[in-house]
């Protein structure tokens, strides 16, 4: 049995995203950016990289995280359209939730998961495959 077989999710595991935005709101939090994604957004807000890291990034130890609002909502949450004003360009950290390590580090993990994503759980399976493509992309 290889060590990706192993998992506890082997069969996949639902997810279809309903576009609540509640994974973008609420508590204080990190959006860990790197340099190419802090340049990739820059490019699509068209704003200097410079005003764009001074404006809506913060220096955490090593890493950048984006700001939020003092509501901790992600600061490129549109509140009145409930959804994302640059999702083209979204960080790996959002295009890969809700299928991150600490999300799937066990069936309970998972559960409570589901239970702040009315996404997750429901929807077509995802496959092991895919899930591992997008769980290699980051660590949270
Ligand atoms: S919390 Fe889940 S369902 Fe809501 S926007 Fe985020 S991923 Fe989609």
């Amino acid at each position: 049995m290889t060590e990706v077989s192993k998992k506890w999710y082997h069969a996949g595991l639902q997810f279809k995203c309903t576009g609540c935005g509640d994974c973008c709101t609420g508590e204080p939090g990190f959006v860990w950016i790197d340099e190419v994604e802090i340049a990739t957004l820059a490019k699509l807000i068209n704003m200097p990289l410079e005003e764009f890291q001074d404006t809506y990034t913060r220096r955490i130890g090593t890493r950048w995280s984006l700001v939020e609002f003092p509501t901790g909502d992600c600061v490129f949450f549109d509140a009145e359209k409930r959804s994302c004003g640059v999702y083209e360009a979204r960080p790996r950290q959002c295009r890969t939730w809700p299928f991150w390590d600490s999300n799937l580090e066990s069936p309970e993990t998972w559960q409570a998961t589901c239970r702040d994503c009315p996404g997750s759980g429901k929807g077509p399976v995802i496959s092991l495959e895919d899930i591992e493509i997008q769980r290699r992309q980051v660590k949270i």
